[in-house]
């Protein structure tokens, strides 16, 4: 059966109508198209990107007014049944338009951005003489044609895997559909296409003549020349006849950088024989149970979820390993990839464009079974999943700021009923709403108590800044860490320095009248950059030099305040010339493959501290580590954010637990001006279920999740009145359109109330029943859509926001 009519959702900026619209399909290409192949599309004045999502063969359109589709971009199609129908389920879950769904599930390589994909190798053992690229099916490139128009470069360009425009070569080459680099192998397959030609040359007739009785096998070329006596150049130029090709391998870039050695499965404590026994239990039944595996640090989780994701593979079937922000724990990575070797992918933000579209193929192609990798990776276009495993499932780095603002342990659970298999959410410190599921059946608790070697948990110091100051001590250590750190440089182990920068940076302040240099487009400090000697926002990427005099009341008595990593590192080596100090940042990690190094050196004892930011709270496992400092606790509780105190609580322990993971007991420094918090005395323990019930407690009396449950509604404008005044409405109508047992709370401003150059106000919606939630919310979007936008204002609705 073959379809003429094909319904596209179409990539337009404005989106109008989040419907599919209807196209014709040419009739060269109503043997080839399928639905969840992408094609381009006229929309009004415009060629779009669309995707087809379903083949018809009559449509209400107007014959005269129906319009055919312009190409096919994909040969095969890039999206699954599967995947269309997690599409329509995240529209309606997150309120998104559907093209964003769609898109958010491919590579970028594949998005409207890039649309063409380069996929090419990285490896220097491939001269652009090996290479041929191809252009859709069909059309083959050699170097040589790259060579006559003049654009080796940019051939050599595209082997090096950096991802180039290709329009230059889509002028010459005409209608490109894709550039895949393949590797030429030195098989030869005979093909019947063109035998008939006729040939004068004797030579290649003889050869013809024989290659009739080999027609479709795949020979090396040696073999033909024995059994024929043909010279190379007789089969050259048969092949170039077309009558005969040489095999071509697809070849990928690989973005591990090293080989790793084999490891093979521990023999289990009886506390992780437990927990893994109840997950295989249930891939046996099979059934799509969500599991809360709950362990403290170093209980040996990770071993659990290699010996999960072996029973899967026995099975023939895949599984997806997600963690949060991988490209920062390389050595989590490298647990995989010892175990598992080549059956692994790895998807994290690291890799560049052609990379991820390269492991995106790898296993979409079944090359692979196992995928490592950041939030993004739960749409790894797996078909036969057996497990989905999401590591420290408390993550804030799990849930997608942008449309489709999705969490990935919803997608995981979707995809897990779809294929019947279970999904393990693992962490030492769940996240409060996992946990309450949990208790109240939704998820199967796991529980592991005792670290996998029975190693004490570390033992926790609080150091009271307060008395410090009244000691005279104004540095940024207190006397304990300062104790603690020389007695580990004089015993020779390691240490962790870690220091909390969400919210916290270096800024420049003006002494005299107590000015800190802003960004000129959003309400936040610049950051002071030692090494570029600038000023930058975190937020847009302004940069500024750093002003020699106050701008507001020109005294030049400017000073650099607050704690930046450089400024601890130059601290520490003030006080201790002689100890060795690796310093991880995003100023230290620019260039591929630094955290590696950085890791490396420090694993293989080049250094005595690792100092660093969030990066370095999660997933460290080396033994010589016996110290961990948290040098300000206090940061990350003072954000305007319900989970502050959660989040706070989570990454003391998550910390905490680098320290002592082997033999050598572990100690941790928290240094703190609020030692009495209930986050920080709760953190001392490392007792998650006492701050659980503390946490609850408050959430249930200020109304908040996992009682009650949220939704954030933002606005923003370049007029700061036009934002407020919209803001205004929005809660208005949601007030006149809600039920009364619904709270909002707004508008108010946004917590950074200005971002690049716009205004922004919220309203913040409360409730535990309202099925009108939904429908209200579109229809509001509706509204928007429809005149809002026309005033400037842009609108924002997020159902689950990870900060308020
Ligand atoms: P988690 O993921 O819970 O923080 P890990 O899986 O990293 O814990 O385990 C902590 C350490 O204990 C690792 O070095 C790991 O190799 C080791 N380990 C885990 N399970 C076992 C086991 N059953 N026997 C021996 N060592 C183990
Ligand atoms: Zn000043
Ligand atoms: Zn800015």
């Amino acid at each position: 059966m073959s379809f003429s009519v094909a319904e596209v959702i179409v990539d337009v900026p404005t989106y109008h109508v989040d419907r599919p619209f209807d196209y014709e399909v040419p009739t060269e290409w109503v043997k080839v198209i399928e639905v969840g192949s992408r094609v381009k599309v006229p929309f009004g004045p415009r060629n779009v990107l669309g995707f087809v999502v379903g083949l018809k063969n009559d449509t209400d359109v107007p014959i005269n007014k129906i319009k055919p589709i312009s190409n096919i971009l994909d040969m095969e199609p890039v999206l699954t049944a599967e995947m269309l129908s997690l599409a329509k389920w995240l529209k309606n879950e997150t309120i998104c338009y559907e093209i964003d769904a769609l898109q958010v599930m491919l590579p970028s390589a594949l998005r409207a951005k890039y649309e063409k994909v380069v996929n090419l190798q990285d490896d220097q053992a491939i001269l652009p003489e090996q290479v041929q690229v191809i252009f859709g099916k069909r059309r083959q490139v050699n170097f040589k044609e790259f060579e006559k128009v003049g654009l080796l470069p940019l051939l050599k360009q595209l082997i090096e895997g950096r991802l180039v425009k290709i329009e230059n070569v889509v002028k010459q080459q005409g209608n490109v559909k894709e550039v895949r680099m393949v590797k030429i192998t030195d098989d030869i397959q005979i093909l019947d296409v063109a035998m008939q030609e006729a040939t004068r040359a004797v030579k290649q007739r003889s050869l013809i003549d024989w290659m009739r009785g080999h027609l479709g096998e795949v020979l090396k070329p040696q073999q033909i020349y024995e059994e024929t006596g043909v010279s190379p150049a007789v089969l050259q130029s048969v092949v170039d006849k077309g009558a005969a090709r040489f095999i071509q391998e697809e070849v990928y870039r690989d973005p591990f950088t090293k080989d790793v050695t084999r490891t093979h499965s521990l023999r289990l404590t009886e506390e992780q024989a437990i927990a893994l026994k109840a997950i295989k239990k249930s891939m046996e039944a099979p059934s799509a149970t969500t599991f809360l595996l709950q362990g403290v640090t170093g209980s040996g989780k990770t071993e659990i979820y290699l010996q999960a994701i072996q029973k899967v593979l026995d099975e023939g079937k895949e599984a997806i390993m997600l963690v949060p922000e991988i490209s920062l724990t390389p050595q989590m990575t490298e647990r995989f990839r010892s175990r598992f070797g080549e059956m692994v992918a790895v998807m994290h933000s690291g890799l560049s464009v052609g990379e991820k579209y390269d492991e995106w193929r790898k296993i979409q192609q079944g090359k692979v079974s196992v995928v490592v990798g950041a939030r993004s990776a739960i749409f790894a276009p797996f078909t036969n999943i057996g497990l989905i495993i999401l590591d420290e499932e408390h993550e804030s780095t799990y849930k997608q700021e942008d449309s489709p603002r999705y969490h990935a342990r919803d997608v995981a659970i979707w995809r897990s009923e779809y294929y019947k298999c279970p999904v393990i959410l693992g962490s030492a410190t769940p996240a409060l709403e996992s946990f309450a599921r949990a208790k109240k059946g939704v998820y199967t608790l796991l529980t592991l108590k005792q670290r996998a070697m029975k190693q004490a948990l570390p033992t926790v110091f609080v150091a009271d800044m307060r008395e410090e100051l009244q000691k005279g001590n104004r540095s940024m250590f207190s006397e304990q860490l300062v104790e603690g750190i020389r007695m580990r440089l004089e015993r020779k182990e390691q240490m962790v320095l870690f220091l909390n920068r969400r919210g916290y940076s270096s800024f420049v302040l003006c002494r005299d009248c107590g000015t800190v240099v802003q960004c000129p487009n959003c309400d936040i400090s610049l950051t002071y950059h030692r090494t570029t000697e600038k000023l930058k926002c975190h937020y847009c990427g302004y940069e500024e030099h750093v002003p020699q005099i106050c701008p507001q009341c020109q005294s030049e008595h400017i000073r650099y305040f607050g704690t930046g990593t450089q400024k601890v590192e130059e601290e520490i080596y003030k006080l201790f010339p002689e100890a060795r100090l690796l310093r991880m940042d995003v100023d230290t990690t620019k260039h591929k493959g630094a955290h590696e190094e950085i890791l490396q050196a420090f694993g293989e004892g080049q250094a005595d501290i690792l100092l660093g930011t969030q990066m370095i709270a999660k997933g460290l496992d080396f033994p010589n580590i016996t110290l961990v400092g948290v040098l300000s606790a206090d940061t990350s509780l003072h954000i305007p954010d319900y989970r502050a105190a959660e989040r706070t609580f989570q990454l003391l322990t998550q910390v905490s637990g680098r320290a002592g993971r082997h033999e050598k007991p572990g100690e941790v420094i928290i240094q703190t001006y609020t030692p009495e918090h209930y986050a920080i005395e709760l953190a001392k323990t490392q007792d998650y279920e006492p701050f659980y019930e503390r946490e609850m407690f408050l959430r249930r009396r200020s109304g908040y999740p996992p009682y009650y449950f949220v939704a954030l509604v933002q606005v923003s404008h370049e007029d700061v009145m036009m934002a407020a005044e919209y803001a205004g409405r929005a809660g208005d109508w949601l007030r006149g359109n809600l039920s009364n047992q619904v709270a909002i709370i707004g508008p108010t401003a946004a917590s950074i109330s200005r971002l690049q150059n716009r205004y922004r106000y919220q309203c913040l919606i409360k409730y535990k029943i309202e099925p009108n939630l939904i429908p209200v919310l579109q229809r509001l979007l509706a509204m928007y859509r429809a005149e809002w936008v026309k005033q400037g204002i842009l609108m924002t609705v997020d159902l689950d926001p990870s900060t308020i």
